[in-house]
């Protein structure tokens, strides 16, 4: 958990590869189905353009149905789900109809700034999904994705604009989740601010109790 741009992403990827277990991302499942155009991204489409949350029935049903695939029967990582405190209801059901319990809850904090700052200057590859940033992660030519050579775009979420709104929903609706879990004991904060690497390595040490 954490706000939009903290680098969830990129640790549940890194945790995932470690644990040897599927990432579960309810962006990339949206953005994928927008991509695809499929009856779900149509329906879903104008809420992540502007920033705002898919109604909670909708994100239910997606998450039972691929939580209940083979391949998260050892465990999974859940990324960006869930993000509201009916959705912490729903996990509780789908869980419960599983036989299976949360381990862990991790959570990453990043200053408001910062988290403006990276995604509003973060731009993606359409075509390989590949990430890069304007100060950070520059591609070789400007504006040309190193891998595939397709045109950079900037998705429409990370506009300043509609950052601010995602950090404001965040704030609202996600803040009592991590609250919610935090009571239950469940819960592992960290800072998500600095490299990546260095952020994971604190998370296996400290989250993850490894040597
Ligand atoms: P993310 O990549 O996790 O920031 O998600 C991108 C967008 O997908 C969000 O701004 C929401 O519009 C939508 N989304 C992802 N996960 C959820 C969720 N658990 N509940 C509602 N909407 C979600």
């Amino acid at each position: 958990m954490g706000p939009p741009g903290v680098g969830k992403g990129t640790q549940a990827r890194m945790l995932c590869k470690h644990l040897k277990v599927p990432h579960v991302s309810t962006g990339d499942i949206l953005r994928e189905a927008v991509h695809e155009a499929s009856g779900l991204g149509r329906k879903v489409k104008p809420f992540l353009d502007c920033g705002s949350l898919v109604p909670d029935d909708m994100m239910g049903e997606l998450v039972q149905d691929r939580l209940s695939r083979a391949d998260a029967r050892g465990g999974f990582i859940l990324d960006g789900f869930p993000r509201t405190v009916a959705q912490v209801t729903i996990l509780d059901g789908v869980l419960g109809q599983l036989g299976v319990a949360l381990d862990r809850v991790f959570a990453l904090e990043a200053p408001e700034h910062e988290i403006v700052r990276r995604l509003s200057g973060r731009r993606v590859c359409p075509q390989c999904g590949a990430l890069y940033h304007l100060d950070s992660r520059q591609p070789r030519a400007a504006g040309v994705c190193d891998g595939c050579g397709s045109a950079l775009v900037q998705r429409p979420d990370d506009e300043e604009a509609v950052v601010r709104r995602r950090l404001a929903v965040y704030r609202e609706q996600t803040l009592p989740v991590i609250q919610a879990y935090r009571d239950r004991g469940l819960l592992w904060e960290a800072d998500g601010t600095g490299d990546a690497e260095r952020v994971f390595e604190t998370l296996k040490k400290r989250g993850l109790g490894e040597a």
